[in-house]
């Protein structure tokens, strides 16, 4: 099927939401990583998302160019080419733009898209994520509703972050993040709610104890409760109709229990990228060695 629609990729969340699950957003960095994410999506007989980072962007683009927005387009032009071929959904997302990178990697995302909706043409991503986390919130949040006002137009879905996933990824550390940055407040998701609801679509990382990389079960002191109360907090004072769509970055070896759970509280979206290179890279070593 050709690349989800604005309208189809909205049902694809609220489905999710109601129906307590989320869907795998994968990380790719070439064709063959996309070829087999939309695979393993097909084989389950489940919808997908899958996004690149800026990191992967520029790897996709190839060391000799460098554009981390080129390769994120490649990477996207040649999903539109292949979903064609499977009979489920895929969305296309960026992952992580952090504020440094909105000139070079966000604002020539969401302009392809724009050039291409005035030729007749669909979006070229589906979604985007700014990450302004490491910005005080008033200013994330201001930065936030400026680019969601600017997606909107384009029936782009903006994905948002306050507090701060802890960990390494994409040469982003935040291994020593204090304690108290790692959980967001309810304050904070009743003010994402009444600064973007009215504004646009958009999905929410809060944090609640998540960290990026592989780490063994157990060692991450996850807070889902977190997510249940800031949710409470948000129906309580806005209505049903603004409780988020919750996104969990950094699940490599959470426990089922606890990713089960985030999803009673509504994260609809699943990002999988640390686990997913092991599960490419590793056969491929295997085989070299073995041949
Ligand atoms: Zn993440």
């Amino acid at each position: 099927m050709p690349v989800a629609n604005y309208e189809q990729y909205c049902e694809m969340l609220e489905k999710a939401r109601e129906g307590r699950y989320a869907y795998p957003a994968i990380n790719v960095t070439s064709t063959s990583t996309v070829n087999a994410a939309i695979k393993a999506f097909a084989d389950a007989k489940s919808d997908g998302i899958i996004q690149v980072s800026t990191g992967g962007g520029k790897f996709a683009s190839g060391q000799g160019v460098g554009d981390m927005a080129l390769g994120a387009i490649s990477l996207a032009q040649h999903v539109h080419l292949v979903a064609e071929k499977y009979d489920i959904l895929v969305a296309l997302h960026t992952d992580h733009c952090h504020p440094q990178y909105i000139e070079s990697f966000l604002l020539p995302l969401i302009e392809e898209t724009e050039k291409r909706r005035a030729k007749g043409l669909p979006n070229l991503f589906n979604s985007h994520m700014f990450d302004g986390s490491e910005l005080p919130l008033d200013k994330n949040m201001a930065l936030s509703k400026d680019l969601l006002e600017r997606c909107a137009k384009s029936q782009i879905i903006l994905e948002v972050e306050t507090g701060v996933v802890g960990g390494e990824e994409d040469g982003v550390n935040n291994e020593d993040t204090p304690a108290d940055k790692l959980y967001t407040t309810s304050e904070e998701m009743v003010q994402v709610a009444e600064t973007l609801g009215p504004v646009g679509t958009f999905m929410y990382a809060a944090t609640f104890g998540n960290v990026h990389g592989v780490y063994k079960p157990g060692n991450v002191k996850l807070r889902p409760e977190i997510l249940k109360n800031g949710q409470e907090a948000v129906t309580s004072k806005l209505g049903e109709k603004n409780k988020h769509y919750l996104v969990f970055h950094g699940g490599s070896g959470s426990e089922l229990s606890e990713i089960h759970e985030t999803l009673d509280y509504g994260v609809i979206k699943m990002n999988i990228d640390t686990d997913t290179q092991y599960a490419y890279t590793r056969p491929v070593v295997d085989h070299m060695m073995k041949n």
